[in-house]
């Protein structure tokens, strides 16, 4: 299998002041643009130290169990009657999603930089989870943001952080969620920069974090690229995973850009419909996709006509977001991939098919994926085939499904 963890380059992009076209870039106050400087400066020695490349490597070996393997859904592939279907298992890493590569590669970082204290925010929980372990195995001091309201729904989450001597500060003000989380975290940055890393938790954030976290995912891809021309003989047809901030699309993704015939496609959060307006589809839906700024980033955002951020809705927390990572925006803009949105019925339709099948009870995120393989692989021939990014496992969603579904199971 490969050593190779990071992987950098492939792309023009970033440019040197991390836009990707007309998408990223840095907007943030100005006494927070040192600490991005020192942070990008830092990451570009680390990637280009043996040294950290091979702790990296060593600490996805025996700590998150990397590689995870690439399955063949035979039974699922069987039934839609279309193309050869594989899952990449991001839900077999240690804590069960693909979060803990990019938590663990920057909280090395952080080690490497010196820095002790590490504070992150996070909505429903997962990305604070990552953090906490990465801190804890690291003997890092963790600081998570997280709104109060967010800890009320996430409880198991909030207990898990504490247990790895994570301390999870509630935020009160505002709508109490994770917009207010961000806010927080960033004042906390911008008074204690010296000694504390801001560790960030997707494809998004002002440059160089949307870079950053690509690199730190990209190992999915690499990993995937080798495994599935071992099973299938051949490069994938068709890729496909839910974007959220889009980390672990772009994780997928980026070994895969040069190939020109490998189709991306990123699947978004469609909630309660496109012309409900309850949803995050940040491409899809063009009544409310505008370009714009959000958490330091220049990209999609869902507005309103005021240009005021619209209340997003998805059945799964990590997709319930209103803007999308600035790659994702690039990529599309130049047809290199391709979006489209399942709805939150869907997604659990997709649930109970992929549980029933195969005996892979998929993270609702992920799941969003798997209804985009439902509807698609019946309309390809046989000798296609699609490798999707399974993001994580579904353990963390049983309570929200057992209320949706309830006795119908
Ligand atoms: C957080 C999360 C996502 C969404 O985040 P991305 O950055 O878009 O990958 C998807 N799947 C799972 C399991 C998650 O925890």
């Amino acid at each position: 299998m490969t050593d190779t963890y990071i992987q950098t380059g492939l792309t023009d992009v970033p440019d040197e002041r991390g836009y990707y076209g007309e998408f990223g870039g840095r907007f943030v106050p100005e006494t927070i643009i040192p600490a991005l400087d020192e942070l990008e400066s830092e990451y570009k020695k680390a990637i280009a130290d043996p040294n950290f490349h091979r702790e990296f490597a060593h600490l996805q070996k025996t700590y998150t169990g990397r590689p995870t393997p690439v399955s063949y859904a035979k039974r699922l592939s069987e039934q839609l009657g279309g193309a050869q279907i594989y899952f990449k298992r991001e839900d077999l890493a240690h804590t069960g999603a693909h979060k803990i590569n990019n938590a663990l590669g920057q909280a090395l970082l952080a080690k490497r930089m010196g820095k002790q204290r590490i504070i992150a925010e996070t909505g429903a929980g997962q990305h604070g989870v990552a953090s906490a372990t990465a801190s804890a195995m690291l003997g890092l001091d963790c600081i998570v943001y997280m709104g109060e309201v967010d800890m009320e729904r996430q409880k198991p989450n909030v207990f898990r952080m504490k247990l790895m001597g994570a301390e999870v500060r509630g935020v009160s003000s505002g709508s109490r969620t994770l917009k207010d989380a961000i806010n927080e975290a960033m004042r906390d940055w911008v008074t204690n920069v010296r000694d504390t890393f801001y560790l960030l938790g997707s494809a998004l954030g002002p440059h160089p974090y949307p870079m950053m976290v690509r690199d730190f995912q990209s190992v999915i891809g690499v990993e995937a690229r080798v495994q599935i021309v071992e099973m299938a003989g051949r490069l994938p047809d068709t890729i496909i995973a839910c974007v959220g901030g889009g980390s672990n699309a772009i994780g997928i993704f980026h070994a895969f850009r040069d190939d020109d015939d490998v189709e991306l496609i990123g699947v978004e959060a469609a909630g309660y419909g496109l012309d409900s307006g309850k949803h995050a589809a940040r491409f899809s839906d063009p009544k409310v996709s505008r370009l714009g700024v959000l958490q330091g980033t220049r990209s999609y955002v869902m507005q309103d006509d005021d240009g005021q951020i619209i209340e997003t809705h998805s059945i799964s927390a990590g997709l319930d977001y209103a803007s999308v990572g600035p790659e994702h925006a690039y990529l599309r803009s130049m047809e290199r991939a391709f979006y489209t949105a399942a709805t939150d019925a869907e997604a659990l339709a997709a649930f109970r098919t992929l549980s029933e099948m195969e005996g892979i009870i998929p993270a609702l995120e992920s799941a969003h994926a798997v209804a985009e393989v439902i509807k698609r692989a019946p309309t390809m021939p046989k000798d296609k085939v699609i490798l999707v990014n399974l993001s994580g496992r579904g353990d963390k969603d049983l309570d929200t499904v057992i209320r949706e579904l309830g006795d119908s199971l």
